[in-house]
């Protein structure tokens, strides 16, 4: 990318993966529970993975929401970590299992 004198280079974000939680907690500030009805797709999803890391974009914190109530979180996820792409993920716990552990290993969250 060319840096021009009001270019700047992208280096984090933050990535509110969807609206869909365990709970609605009335104080939340993003309003979760229920998911959008447009949210994006999978392939969607996937496509912003490669262009935030093509973007140079270091480090992406996954929110939601409840990031684990997408079942595709962990290609999404890997998408960015197999680009050298660091990523965390903002969650409320209640899912947490060896399994899901297990997953966040593999993927090096
Ligand atoms: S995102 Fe957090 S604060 Fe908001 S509804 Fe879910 S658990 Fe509650």
């Amino acid at each position: 990318m060319e840096r021009g004198r009001y270019t700047y280079q992208l280096q984090s974000c933050v990535w509110e993966l969807t609206l869909a939680c365990c709970f609605s907690c009335r104080y939340c500030g993003s309003k979760a529970g229920h998911a959008r009805e447009n949210e994006l797709t999978t392939e969607e999803c996937l496509s912003v993975a490669c262009q935030l890391a093509d973007m140079g974009c270091r480090r992406v914190s996954l929110i939601g929401g409840e990031v684990f109530m997408r079942p595709d979180w962990p290609a999404i996820a890997q998408a960015l970590t197999e680009r050298k792409v660091k990523v965390s993920i903002i969650t409320n716990g209640y899912l947490f299992g060896k399994d899901l552990i297990a997953e966040l290993k593999r993927i090096d969250i």
